[in-house]
């Protein structure tokens, strides 16, 4: 009885795990809490009111049984408790669609720790900054193959949905994550693999094993600690999981964006470099293996490893060893992974003194030679080839090759481009190498779901080309969500025979188009200014403010080097510094020579362009998950209204909102609308059918304009219910 008192709304499962009658009884045996959740619901259709049954184990007794076989044995004797559903849930059921009210019902929410939430079939997570027991198979069951309405909201849920439907319509899915960073992207996007390898029941656990293996794989090399986000993604990722038509998983594909290789080089105050060189260290370090791979006291310097540290890296040396292994990587591939990552830290240990001698004022040299010579070994070119390229290029004039010299800026340029062209290759190798291993049965004609785990909106004090390109990719996602959003409203339209006409949305085709169109997009124009030898940075403002003439660009009149682009989610100044070279991407021609001669592992470069990204995702069914940062302290439970609101904005929830604003956001049965406001036309006892004549009735007597009429369904804008209940209110 007790517990029927405490629920009388309804609680999330893991309000009613924290429920201190649950705990009593089960105390902290966890897997027993959580195989509880999975008994706890049953559902019951009561009128339109959806009543969830929850069973829970008998309370008498319980406190007095607190081993844990007693628990097991108590657990077969059960009460019931009947508790309504959730109205915000789903906050598209919400009758009141504004800001305020949204941000209220996540925040209280939040507080009740339902970190999820959807807006029609679209998926807020908030991060909840702590471990949830919400993720363990018990839950993936309880998830598995139920309507969306029967389960409070969850990953597990947009997951199960992609599924089913690529399952029952054959056709393909993509599961579209954003959000900044720090907000759970990487997360959800590992719960949504953990689901899926779930569903599609691999025949043989290997390649379960295999799969689940490679975004710790991948993320060792691709992810690094940030001011933001210890674990932050400094790559956008695609993950793509391969079913057979009967649904079975038979593999994954994984493709890269945009690393950011500049880690390799340089971290900001506070920043680290990527994970995978202190997990090396720490692990060669515990091997006794430094001076196999020639790894240096300077780079345990650099490190900064203690103790603590150096344990906790060790460990995850192991794991990622374990990865390489399962998924299928040879001893001698890991061993040639090893060596290019020292001879990375190697090369970035090369130092140059300039020498001048009566007729090269400019040269420079390599005064030590350890770094040099170990880099060389490391990599199997010659230790004097490779300080020539570092030290020297060729220059062609009308036919003949004329070597000269590089300034000590020079020379330290062309060894810091040589460090990120290895990192970024090797990465792409083991890419590769991964989708080859993972891809063994990629004959069999199959499904994919998609999973887009990619960097948010950036906008910093200072932003550069790798921002430009973030930003365009946001530019594409949110292109991709309107159309969506907007398709499935002129399906209902459609069907419903309502002029489609009707609808309008906040369209960034406009932008898009700026900055793709060929040959006068923005993105165009930098190629053919990144061709031109002489191109300065200024050259290529100019370049910009010649052809761009459109309220999207703008060059401010006090910054230099700088422009403006009016982003769907804001205003940001990018300074053009870098735009050029980032852009050209190349290494110096007399490194790819020396590279070409190398025999490492690393061979080819293989780039995907982001603009396909949008093409591939085209073709699959979309599915949205938003995560969302409700504070900026990595805090539980802290919910910081401004930062959520400003997320909203950016991710498009606001935007969704005012898409369904403007169009019909309400569309109720015509029956059912009788049957709510004949009030408002007829007297109480006539009890009127519910008919589309009577319904033309109550929407004229209610003098509301702009409604319209379909053939099942009254469409209603927001405002009209307000008006409608406010007018009820007074009537009766
Ligand atoms: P993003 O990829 O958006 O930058 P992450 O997915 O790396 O963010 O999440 C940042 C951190 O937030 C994680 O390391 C984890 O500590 C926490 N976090 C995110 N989602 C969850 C979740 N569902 N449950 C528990 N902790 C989470
Ligand atoms: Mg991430």
């Amino acid at each position: 009885q007790c517990l029927i008192k405490d629920f009388e709304t309804r609680p999330s499962v893991t309000h009613l795990l924290e429920h201190p009658f649950i705990k009593q009884a089960h105390g902290k045996d966890t897997s027993l809490r959580q195989q509880l959740s999975v008994l706890i619901r049953e559902q019951q259709d009561v009128g339109n009111r959806i009543k969830t049954r929850y069973i829970l184990p008998t309370t008498q007794t319980a406190g007095q049984h607190n081993t844990v076989s007693s628990q097991h044995e108590r657990i077969n004797t059960r009460k019931t408790l009947i508790i309504e559903s959730c109205p915000d849930d789903d906050l598209v059921n919400l009758e009141v669609l504004d800001e305020e009210t949204i941000i209220a019902h996540l925040q209280r929410r939040y507080q009740e720790l339902q970190i999820y939430t959807y807006v029609g079939d679209i998926l807020i997570a908030l991060n909840p900054f702590q471990t949830l027991n919400i993720y363990s198979p018990q839950f993936s069951k309880l998830y598995h193959g139920m309507k969306r309405s029967t389960n409070p909201p969850h990953i597990f849920a947009t997951a199960d949905a992609a599924y089913q439907s690529m399952v029952t319509l054959s056709k393909d899915q993509c599961i579209i994550i954003s959000g900044e960073s720090g907000a759970g992207k990487t997360e959800s996007a590992h719960l949504i693999v953990q689901h899926l390898t779930f569903l599609g029941k691999a025949n043989n656990r290997t390649l379960r094993e295999k799969i689940l293996q490679v975004n710790p794989l991948v993320e060792a090399f691709g992810n690094a600690c940030t001011a933001i986000n210890d674990n932050s993604s400094r790559f956008g990722k695609y993950l793509e999981m391969k079913f057979t038509p009967t649904g079975a998983v038979m593999g994954a594909k994984i493709s890269e964006y945009l690393l950011e290789k500049s880690r390799v080089i340089k971290q900001a105050t506070g920043e680290k470099n990527f994970h995978i060189f202190y997990y090396i260290y720490a692990g060669l370090y515990h091997q006794d293996n430094l001076k196999k791979y020639s790894v240096t006291d300077r780079d345990q310097r650099f490190m900064l490893l203690d103790i603590i540290s150096s344990k906790l890296y060790k460990e995850q040396f192991d794991a990622i060893q374990d990865c390489f292994r399962i998924i299928g990587f040879t001893e001698e591939e890991v061993n040639s992974v090893y060596r290019i990552l020292s001879a990375i830290l190697n090369t970035g240990n090369i130092e140059f003194t300039s020498t001048s001698s009566q007729h090269q004022s400019d040269k420079s040299e390599v005064p030590d030679s350890e770094a040099l010579d170990n880099a060389a070994a490391l990599l199997s070119i010659g230790s004097e080839e490779l300080q020539e390229a570092l030290t020297s290029h060729c220059v062609v004039t009308r036919g003949e090759t004329i070597i000269r010299t590089n300034t000590v800026d020079k020379a330290t340029d062309v060894r810091d481009a040589m460090s990120k062209a290895l990192y970024g290759r090797l990465f792409s190798w083991i890419v590769n190498r991964i989708n080859a291993l993972m891809c063994s049965d990629g004959q069999i004609i199959g499904m994919n779901v998609g999973i887009l785990d990619i960097f948010g909106f950036e906008n910093f004090k200072k932003n550069s080309f790798e921002q430009l390109c973030i930003n365009i990719a946001n530019e594409q996602i949110q292109f991709y969500f309107n159309q969506h959003i907007f398709a499935l409203e002129q399906i209902e339209y459609q069907s419903e025979g309502v002029d489609a006409s009707l609808v309008e949305y906040e369209d960034n085709r406009p932008i898009l188009d700026m900055f793709l169109q060929k040959p006068m997009g923005l993105l165009s124009l930098l190629d053919e200014e990144s061709r031109f030898p002489q191109a300065t940075d200024q050259t290529l403002v100019d370049k910009f403010q010649d052809n761009l003439r459109n309220k999207y660009f703008w060059t401010p009149k006090r910054v230099e080097l700088c422009f403006g682009i009016q982003h769907y989610a804001g205003k940001v100044l990018y300074n053009v510094g870098g735009f050029l070279e980032k852009n050209r991407d190349t290494l110096p021609a007399d490194i790819v020579v020396v590279h070409d001669a190398s025999v490492c592992v690393c061979v080819c470069l293989f780039q995907y362009s982001l603009m396909d990204l949008l093409s591939k995702m085209v073709v699959g069914t979309p599915h949205f998950v938003r995560c969302i940062k409700p504070n900026d302290d990595r805090q539980a439970l802290r919910f910081n209204k401004e930062r959520v609101m400003v997320q909203l904005r950016y991710t498009g929830i606001l935007e969704t909102v005012s898409i369904r604003r403007q169009g019909y956001s309400h569309r109720i049965l015509i029956e059912e609308f009788v049957n709510r406001y004949y009030y408002l036309a007829f007297r109480a006892h006539q009890m009127p059918e519910g008919s589309r004549e009577n319904a033309i009735i109550i929407l004229q007597k209610a003098k509301l304009d702009n409604w319209v009429l379909g053939k099942t369904k009254v469409f209603l804008k927001y405002y009209h219910v307000e008006q409608l209940n406010l007018m009820l209110r007074e009537v009766i």
